[in-house]
């Protein structure tokens, strides 16, 4: 639970869509890299990123992930 990520996510608005924190359910989320990218885990197939984009996390969530 944390405050920030909800703000976030109140910003972008994203209308149609899964609200973006809504990959941190399924991914662990490490350091944040730099500006929008973050170390992250992921909780089904093990996978790790050292750095990554929200945005491709989200894709490998939809397209990638064994689960
Ligand atoms: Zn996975």
């Amino acid at each position: 639970m944390s405050d920030h990520i909800e703000e976030l996510s109140i910003k972008k608005k994203n209308r149609g869509g899964r609200p973006s924190n809504s990959i941190w359910k399924d991914i662990n989320k490490g350091e944040a890299v730099s500006s929008g990218k973050f170390a992250a885990f992921c909780k089904y197939c093990k996978n790790t990123w050292s750095r990554n984009k929200i945005s491709k996390l989200e894709e490998y969530l939809s397209n990638y992930c064994p689960d």
